[in-house]
């Protein structure tokens, strides 16, 4: 079977029904772009720019991510990149900002919110990713977004930028990780181009059980209904403004998790180069219809263990 997967691998995702997924990759190091093409993903989906940041001392100059940028889009060979902006904080520390740990916490001011208090090293990587949109298709997305105000933040300070520099413009996304951006999703989906659910932290956030800690990984379950509710309702927000949504958190990957994003109505799933085949061939196997019936009962459990029980019907 996963011969069979590798070897269909730069087919796209077609259901037996003919609607079509788009699977794309989250990569996270310039090198892991140069594996996107061979896994046989039709881009990617998430860039996590925290690499250029993390184990250092010091942040990185404008250049130096204008050329991991301009490598990773070179590598994709004219496919789209979706870049996100700095997601420091929480999970992904940095030292040298003069940050407390208060500041460095999951609810303190973490991704979009250290743009908004730091606009020199906003501004730094916003030209880096402007002169990398000359090389290859790239689009744009910011992290941790909790109301329409803050995206509104984003593209008045990205539109800034471009206009100073001369850039093209670029289509910008909301990622949709914290509960109130699903409560604001209509209007978020007004302003924005496209969103992109990030599970990890959706999850977190809703269910209050901090991802990285050990004794909560348990409860931390994307396939709560709690959270899939929150994903259908997002997804529904954006079709009505015929904005399209891509998953890149975890539950993209998950085989079932995959399965039920595609009924909710997910148009995009980024995932790991390394499985993007056999997501790809997983969702060949199967129709619209019986997906949306899946996702249907999975909305209608009472917690993740009888969401995990749930199976396509054929
Ligand atoms: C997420 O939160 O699901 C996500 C994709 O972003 P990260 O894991 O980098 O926080
Ligand atoms: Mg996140």
């Amino acid at each position: 079977q996963r011969d069979n997967d590798w070897d269909q691998r730069f087919e796209p995702a077609v259901l037996r029904d003919g609607h079509r997924v788009e699977v794309v990759a989250n990569i996270g190091q310039t090198s892991e772009a140069h594996t996107v093409l061979e896994s046989g993903a039709e881009g990617v989906g998430l860039v996590r720019t925290e690499f250029l940041f993390l184990d250092r001392d010091h942040a990185p100059e404008e250049e130096e991510q204008y050329l991991a940028l301009k490598e990773m889009i070179e590598a994709l060979e004219g496919l789209p990149m979706i870049v996100r902006t700095m997601d420091i904080g929480g999970d992904k520390p940095v030292s040298y900002l003069g940050l407390s740990e208060l500041d460095l916490s999951f609810l303190g001011l973490r991704g979009f919110r250290l743009s908004m208090a730091r606009p020199d090293l906003a501004t730094a990587q916003l030209r880096a990713i402007f002169r990398a949109a000359e090389h290859g298709p790239i689009r744009l997305m910011f992290p941790m977004i909790a109301s329409p105000n803050d995206f509104l933040r984003a593209r008045e300070m990205t539109d800034k930028v471009r206009r100073e520099m001369g850039g093209r413009e670029v289509e910008l996304g909301v990622m949709i990780e914290v509960p109130s951006a699903v409560a604001m999703a209509s209007e978020l989906a007004e302003l924005a181009d496209f969103f992109s659910i990030g599970t990890n932290d959706l999850t977190q956030y809703a269910l209050a059980a901090d991802r990285t800690h050990p004794l909560l990984a348990g409860r931390a379950d994307s396939l709560h209904p709690a959270v899939l509710r929150l994903i259908e309702q997002t997804v529904q927000a954006a079709h009505a403004k015929g904005k399209w949504v891509g998953v890149c958190g975890g539950l993209a990957a998950d085989p079932l998790g995959a399965l039920i994003l595609t009924g909710l109505g997910v148009d995009e799933l980024s995932v790991p180069p390394s499985l993007v085949p056999q997501i790809k061939a997983l969702l060949r196997r199967e129709e619209l219809l019986g997906l949306h019936k899946l996702a249907q009962k999975a909305l209608s459990q009472r917690d993740p263990r009888a969401v995990r029980a749930l199976r396509p019907s054929h």
